[in-house]
Parts: structure tokens; sequence; C-alpha cells
């Protein structure tokens, strides 16, 4: 029982998100000694989910492996490829496939959704207050994961926070897997399909407007419509924050300033098409800029707070591009009198 005690300590004890998913799978080795122990996340737009790997422990394995969050899509195997999960995630039940080895597919489920499913492979069944230990220790993580996600999210739009801008910001620049992970896929650091690190701030036009005219309940509907339009506009694997206020950023890997500017764009496009009730049409202006290796998360959000500032000035309703305004001699490198030069 004290080793249960310990497990559930460590678990709790956790700050940061993924750790949960590794420390329950390693709690769950401990204390079971499956052959395999796995948690899945099913992601994705409904109708193309596919199951991302967050914490894979196999035979003989020390460190958990998982799919990093920047995987395409198209790369994770699709919901209908593992059946039995399927109908765990669908029932929202634990499920046992009897064989060598022997199956237990438990739900995960969020404080709003369900989230995914615990995939246990033993030698021998799992007896019934092996069950429902499991389902005990599951209940505790999902109590201690809704608090995790209510200390990384703004409230209103559900987007991840400034806070945890600034904790994400050097794995996204070095695409360092989450603490105490290995990766499924080595090679992805240096796979040229997954591009470069780029930072986007997305500024809603005249929001002032919008709450001296329409009160602050309206425009508080238009920051969580403006949430809906980034989430439908990026790619799953894209890091949307709102920054409080009207400011949104992007964090995203993309294999040129073309790319980028061209994701950008079409939420820049998806924003000013849409009608928002009871307010009409609205627009943003962005910024957005590379990340360098060594760049502070305030010297790249300062770049594109630049780009947008230039938007601003010359008719707003655009995307500018940091690097491409500097060198058509538009903006000067660093802001005069507040970039710190170090080196
Ligand atoms: P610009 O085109 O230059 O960006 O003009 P703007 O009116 O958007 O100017 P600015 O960015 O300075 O103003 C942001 C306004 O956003 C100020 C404040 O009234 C409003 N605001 C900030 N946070 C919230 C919020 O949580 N809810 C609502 N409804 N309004 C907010
Ligand atoms: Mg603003
Ligand atoms: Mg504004």
């Amino acid at each position: 029982m004290s080793r249960v005690v310990e497990h559930l300590a460590e678990l709790t004890g956790c700050r940061d998100r993924d750790l949960v998913d590794v420390t329950l799978v390693g709690a769950l080795k401990d204390l079971l000694r499956p052959h395999a122990v796995a948690v899945y996340r099913c992601v994705g737009e409904p109708g193309a989910q596919r199951w991302l790997t967050r914490a894979r422990l196999g035979p003989g394995d020390i460190t958990p492996a998982a799919d990093p969050a920047w995987t395409p899509l198209e790369q994770l195997p699709e919901l209908g490829s593992r059946p039995e999960r399927l109908a765990c995630w669908k029932q929202q039940r634990a499920l046992t496939v009897a064989g060598m080895p022997a199956l237990a597919y438990f739900p995960l489920v969020g404080e709003r959704e369900p989230l995914g499913v615990l995939e246990l492979a033993t030698r021998q069944p799992l007896a019934r207050p092996e069950m429902r230990l499991v389902e005990s220790i599951l209940r505790i993580y999902r109590n201690f994961a809704g608090l995790l996600d209510a200390g990384e999210r703004d409230p209103l739009t559900g987007l991840l926070n400034r806070k945890t801008f600034d904790e994400n910001f050097l794995r996204t620049v070095l695409r360092e897997p989450p603490p105490g992970q290995a990766t499924t896929v080595p090679e992805a650091r240096r796979a040229p399909g997954l591009g470069e690190p780029w930072l986007g701030l997305i500024d809603i036009d005249h929001f002032k407007r919008v709450n001296d005219r329409c009160g602050h309940l309206i425009g508080d509907e238009v920051l969580l419509l403006m949430a809906r339009l980034m989430r439908s506009s990026f790619r799953l694997q894209d890091h949307l924050y709102r920054f409080g206020g009207e400011e949104f950023v992007v964090l995203m890997h993309c294999g040129s300033g073309e790319d980028a500017a061209a994701a950008f764009e079409r939420l820049r496009a998806n924003v000013a098409g849409y009608a928002f009730p009871q307010v009409g049409r609205i627009t943003v202006s962005v910024g957005f800029t590379a990340l360098r290796v060594g760049d502070a998360p305030s010297q790249a959000f300062e770049r594109a707070d630049r780009a947008v500032y230039y938007a601003k000035q010359n008719g707003r309703n655009q995307v500018q591009h940091h690097a491409a305004l500097v060198a058509a001699g538009r903006l000067a490198e660093a802001a005069r009198g507040s970039d710190v030069e170090l080196f």
C-alpha cells in the first residue's frame, strides 16, 4: 500500500502536464509489472482523429517513449487501426482482451471531455483488485490533470496562457521532447519536413470600438470566436496562446517564411470573412518572426510585436514578416533603446 501512496505523491507533485503521463506509466509499471503500459491521446478534428503516444514503457524500457507534439497528424496511426483501443474510447469503459499478453484498456477522461486510453499488456489477465487499483489511480489522475490544465489555460478561451508560453518556448526552439521522455521519432529533430520554429503575434484591430459599441460581454464573445477561428485555421500541432486582452500568439514549425506567411494569411482571411454575431466584420493584424537559437521569449516576441506595429501603421488587416520588413529597409533590426544587445 505504501508504494501506491508514494506513487500518488509523485504523480500529484508534477507541475508539468507532460510529466503526469510519464509518471502515470512509471507508477503502473512498478506496481503491476506489466509487459508494457502506455497512455494514448486521441487527437485531431472529429472524423479524422489519430492516436498520439503520450508515454509508453515497453519491455526493458527505462525511459518512456512519446510522439513529439509536432508530429504531423498523417504520420500517426488512425483510430480504426487499433480496434480495441477505439472500442474503449467510444464506450468509455474498461475493456479486457484475453491472450498472450492479456490486454486491458481504461478510458482517460479529462474535466470536460474524454482524452484517450490507457493500455496495459500483462502476462496474466488483471485480477479484480488490480483493475480497481488502476481505476482508482485514474480517478486521481483525472482530478489532478484538471487542476494542472486550469493553471496552463486561459479560462475564457481555453487556449494556453502566457505562463505556459514561457515554459514551452525553449522546447519549441530546440524541439526537445518533454522532460523525462525519449522520442519515438529520434530522427525528428533533423527531419527536413518539419521545418523551422516560428512565432506569430495576432492583435485584433480596433477592439476597443467593439467593447465601446457592443459592451464587454459581446467583446468576450468575440475573443471566444477568435480562439475557435484560430483552432480551425492552424494545425493541431501548432501551439495557440492567449496573452491576455485581445492578443494571441502562435508557436509553430514551418518549412519557410512563405509557408508561415500562408498559415497566418489563412487566419487573417478567415477572420475577415467571418460575420461576428451583433458585431459584424472584424480584422486582425499579424506579425511573425523565425525563432533563433539563443532567442529569449521576450526577444522573439518583440520582433513579432514590431511587425504588428508596422501592420497597424500601414492599414491593419495584414500579415507582416519581421525579417522581410528589415530586409526591405522598412524596419530597423532592433527597436532603438528597447533591445538589450548582449553580444
Ligand atoms: P488596435 O487596432 O490599434 O489594436 O486598436 P485596439 O482598439 O484593439 O487597441 P488596443 O490593442 O490598445 O486595445 C485593446 C482593448 O482590448 C482594450 C480593452 O478595452 C480590451 N480588452 C482587453 N482585455 C479584454 C477582455 O478580456 N475582454 C474584453 N471584452 N475586452 C478586453
Ligand atoms: Mg492590443
Ligand atoms: Mg488591438
